[in-house]
């Protein structure tokens, strides 16, 4: 078989980029290595789509954010003493690139590739909202000091330029728009809404994707792991699996954090390091006055989010290298964020039960992804989105589309190329 082409790893980057090429006309064929497409970053994240959050996480102060986090009793920021070694590299660019002018560009090249992804998303939207539970419902940000609410508002200047709707709002006005705050309005200093933000289950949106591309024929193998790139001369030519050789014109690496683990070395340069993430989803079926706004705590560093009528909260960020152990620790920290964020419903969240779920975020040391050609021939990749997969999937495989067909981009890619200086 001799497809045009062969996306290895069906999680948002991998699925969402198969599925741009089957609609231009292209035959491929998608590899999983787990037992079925979106069960790693996307499984049970965030759910938010928020052009409105895309500044880097290497935000000038977070050098100091690190530090203290070593000092913090249950910090949301983790670093385990056994991945210190494998962060050395990456974390000296990430911190070269916390400097206020990169972080404020990489901010603004985010938020054009978010915008375009929404234009792109906007087509799923209307055809298919309703199968992926997505709701144009916007977010609320919520402030517990009046100096970081200052700081978000002078940094939103940015979303006004491209005309992104944002307004604030008095703890009265955020008590009105979101009642379950009404405890913790005493601790308030204001909030934030962003209306042109969506909710939207992720892990649907690829089943979505992965049903459609199996009904026009497309090939998608899970529980097939991809071991080593098929080489011709200088040219990737497919790739050795589990269930055999499997050969296409053009190659994509779409494998999350494990993208360098089967990258040749010149694509090793791609600086991504594993950032591990929690939720926790509490079933909350029959539970009939549930949040209807996604709430996300700044100071707090934790999301709340109404989605497929349950609740999940989201947050912390530990470098533990690919350790995916999911901590009862943790997941109890985000049981208490929880409850801090909405007390009254704290009682009914105690009897309901929970999911608690862990993945990684692939994170690349200039916040930005990794989005077209490697220099070897025919291999191409689509990842290192970090925080921000969702927000970014469907505006990212778009543009990788366009590179692999040879189009005109939307976006200027040279910005998220793999060869870029960091
Ligand atoms: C806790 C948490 C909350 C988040 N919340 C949000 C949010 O609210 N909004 C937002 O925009 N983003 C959010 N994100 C980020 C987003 O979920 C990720 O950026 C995105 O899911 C990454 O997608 P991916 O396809 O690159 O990686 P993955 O989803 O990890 O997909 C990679 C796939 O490759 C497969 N694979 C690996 N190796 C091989 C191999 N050798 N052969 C075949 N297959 C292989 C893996 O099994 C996996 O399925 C969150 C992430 C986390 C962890």
């Amino acid at each position: 078989m001799n497809v045009d082409a062969l996306i290895i790893g069906g999680g948002l980057c991998g699925i969402t980029t198969a599925h741009r090429l089957a609609k231009r006309g292209c035959s491929v064929v998608l590899v999983e290595a787990s037992e079925d497409i979106g069960t790693g970053a996307n499984y049970a994240n965030g759910a938010m789509l928020v052009p409105s959050q895309t500044a880097p996480w290497n935000s000038p102060g977070i050098l100091a954010t690190l530090l203290r986090s070593l000092v913090t009793q249950n910090p949301t920021v983790r670093i385990k003493p056994k991945a210190i070694p494998t962060l050395l590299k990456w974390g000296l660019y990430f911190l070269k690139n916390s400097k206020p002018h990169l972080h404020e560009l990489h901010r603004r090249q985010l938020l054009e590739l978010a915008l375009f992804s929404m234009d792109v998303f906007e087509d799923y939207y209307k055809g298919y909202a309703d199968q992926f539970d997505a709701k144009k419902c916007g977010t609320i940000k919520i402030y517990r000091d009046q100096s970081s609410l200052e700081a978000q508002i002078r940094s939103n200047r940015h979303l006004s330029e491209v005309g992104l709707d944002w307004e604030v709002l008095t703890p009265d006005q955020t008590v009105e728009a979101e009642p379950h705050l009404q405890a913790l309005a005493p601790q308030l200093a204001g909030g934030i809404r962003f209306s042109a933000d969506v909710v939207a289950d992720s892990r649907k949106f690829c089943q979505l994707l992965r049903d459609d591309l199996v009904a026009s024929g497309q090939k998608i193998h899970v529980n097939c792991q991809a071991n080593e790139l098929l080489m011709s001369g200088d040219r990737v030519i497919g790739a050795r699996t589990t269930i055999g050789d499997i050969r296409a014109k053009n190659t994509i690496l779409a494998l999350g954090a494990n993208t360098r683990k089967l990258a040749p070395k010149d694509a090793r340069s791609i600086l991504m390091r594993p950032v591990k993430g929690y939720s926790v989803t509490y079933d909350t079926t029959g539970v009939n006055d549930l949040p209807s706004y996604p709430i996300i705590d700044e100071g707090m560093h934790v999301g709340i989010v109404p989605i497929n009528g349950k609740l999940r909260a989201v947050g912390i960020a530990e470098f533990a290298g690919h350790d995916d152990t999911l901590s009862p620790k943790i997941t109890r920290q985000l049981d208490r964020l929880t409850k801090s964020v909405y007390p009254n419903l704290a009682q009914t969240i105690d009897c309901c039960k929970r999911e608690p779920w862990t993945g990684f975020r692939p994170m690349s040391a200039d916040g930005l992804p990794y989005i077209g050609a490697t220099s070897s021939k025919g291999l191409w990749v689509n990842t290192g989105h970090g925080h921000l997969g969702w927000t970014l999937a469907t505006g990212s495989a778009e543009l990788l589309a366009d590179l692999i067909l040879d189009k005109p981009t939307a976006l200027d890619a040279s910005t998220y190329a793999v060869t870029r200086s960091h």
